[in-house]
């Protein structure tokens, strides 16, 4: 990618260390404690910014703003004037998607040319669900009971909704939930990762511009257990829609009992990936290393378990082993940079830790593990990219998400066996295969336990194709029409003629 612009000039004038505020019915607003949260660019460990360390006080004045706007201005917005806002959304965020993705790159280290490569993604699905506010509708119901009684259903958006984001896409992921709530006519208070919540921010400003009615989009910044946790419980929050790490989600669907709010979880994942002994190796060994390497392996679908057929086990992994050692490590904002940070010191040491576990336990290190050194990589969290071969099942490498840049290869004989073994695991986001043979594919596809499968490919996310996993990687689907209903609740109408 060629850029025309400076993108370390976009990020020094966006953020040089200043105070960003929240947004709360249509206000810049600090904390009502007073307290901040430093945000801290992953790549150099330099301050970027501070944002308000919103509490359950905070929380509760933009659910009170959500509620006003619901019941108020918002109501009164036909499904075409919806439309339009979402139109103009999706104009405004267009016009400044530089800004906007060099914003989350210094947030979170994603690679300018990954974060601008998520255009369909943000603005797709901005016009896409913009296109759904008008073809919102009910049934009609031919009732069995009497021909004078006319029965019929009606759609209505639930109300005010709760959206808890992480860290590794806070522009997709605001959208995601944004653009769906709005098309239904809810309204929203978000929630984005104490770890990169700055262009949350910047969207909502954008979003007033294009004339979203204050209170109708809270940003609402914080820790999880603070603002999070107040936010999951809140008596007057209809739905949550949560994506994260497993076990935070199941805290947010026990928060949520206590008044039945609807609830969509989007949660982590072990994904499989599975390179038959027909799969052309060539096209298979860059789709594999980027299915992990892509967001340095933060990526919830990573496809993190590779099954590779025994018989060409040791061609593959030598074209991997050469392709990972060819990728560039460096800063998001630099131009050719294939492989950014990790987001934090701590996450840094989690990965190491898994990798000291995979070499305790067994696994052989092909390649990568250390840290890059040299001055590009000081104050950052960078680390070398990893293939682990002579993986087993039982490992903990093989089991655990390890959110890092870290590639297990499992040798495999059958496909009765490898699809088995690629079930067992008690996540079901994604899964992948590589195979010539049409059969295969189609037979493998109906059997993995996973919400997306890709072959011959891996990653496509489509805003009108359904997203979202099964088993502990959660419920309901984001993108696509039935998402929207997640969104709504139905009324059954009945008239004596
Ligand atoms: P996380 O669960 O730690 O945090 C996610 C969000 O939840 C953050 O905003 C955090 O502040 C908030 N939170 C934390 N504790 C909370 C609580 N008790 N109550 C309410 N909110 C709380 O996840 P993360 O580390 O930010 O992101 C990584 C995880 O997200 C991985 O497991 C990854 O697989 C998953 N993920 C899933 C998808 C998907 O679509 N399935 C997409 C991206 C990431």
């Amino acid at each position: 990618m060629t850029l025309t612009f400076d993108p370390h000039e976009i990020a020094e004038t966006l953020y040089h260390g200043q105070f960003c505020p929240m947004f709360i019915d249509g206000k810049d607003v600090p904390a009502l404690s007073g307290e901040v949260i430093d945000v801290v660019d992953p790549a150099s460990g330099r301050a970027l910014a501070t944002v308000p360390r919103g509490g359950a006080e905070d929380v509760d004045a933009a659910v009170a703003a959500a509620r006003r706007a619901f019941e108020g201005e918002w109501s009164k917005f036909t499904p075409y004037d919806r439309q339009e806002v979402l139109l103009r959304i999706a104009d405004v965020m267009e016009r400044d998607w530089e800004k906007l993705c060099v914003s989350d790159t210094a947030d979170m280290g994603l690679p300018l040319a990954r974060t601008m490569g998520n255009k369909r993604r943000v603005i797709g699905m901005l016009r896409f669900y913009a296109g759904q506010a008008t073809a919102l509708h009910g049934d009609y119901i031919e009732n069995s009971i009497s021909q004078s009684m006319v029965s019929f259903t009606t759609r209505e958006p639930v109300g005010v909704v709760g959206a808890i984001i992480p860290w590794n896409a806070p522009t997709a992921a605001s959208i995601w939930k944004i653009a769906p709530a709005l098309a239904t006519g809810c309204t929203v208070v978000l929630k984005p990762s104490e770890d990169a919540p700055l262009t949350p921010l910047m969207i909502a400003r954008l979003m007033q511009e294009a004339g979203v009615p204050d209170g109708v989009v809270n940003i609402v910044t914080g820790t999880g257990r603070e603002a999070g946790a107040r936010l999951a419980e809140h008596p007057d929050v209809n739905k949550v829609v949560f994506t994260g790490s497993t076990a935070t989600g199941k805290t947010i669907a026990r928060a949520g009992v206590e008044n039945l709010k609807r609830i969509t979880l989007e949660l982590g994942g072990k994904s499989p990936l599975i390179i038959c002994k027909d799969a052309d190796i060539d096209k298979a060994v860059p789709v594999a290393a980027m299915a992990v390497y892509a967001h340095s392996g933060q990526i919830c679908i990573a496809g993190s378990r590779l099954f590779v057929a025994r018989e060409i086990q040791d061609e593959f992994i030598e074209k991997l082993r050469d392709f990972a050692r060819g990728l560039k490590i460096g800063h998001g904002l630099d131009e050719g940079t294939d492989l950014g940070p990790l987001i934090n010191a701590v996450q840094t040491e989690k990965v190491e830790g898994y990798i000291a576990k995979g070499k305790a336990e067994g696994a052989r290190l092909v390649t990568g593990g250390g840290r890059p050194e040299g001055d590009g990589f000081a104050g950052g969290n960078f680390l070398e990219p990893v293939i682990f071969a002579d993986v087993t099942d039982e490992m903990t490498i093989a089991r655990e998400e390890i959110f890092g840049p870290v590639i297990s290869v499992l040798p495999f004989d059958t496909m009765e066996e490898v699809v088995t073994r690629a079930n067992a695991t008690p996540y079901g986001l994604a899964a992948g295969i590589f195979t010539r043979d049409l059969s295969t594919a189609h037979r493998t596809v109906k059997r993995l336990k996973a919400g997306s499968v890709w072959v011959n490919m891996y990653h496509a996310i489509d805003p009108a194709v359904p997203f979202g996993g099964l088993k502990m990687s959660g419920y309901g689907k984001e993108g696509g029409v039935e998402h929207l209903q997640a969104y709504l609740d139905t009324k059954a109408v009945w008239i004596q003629t």
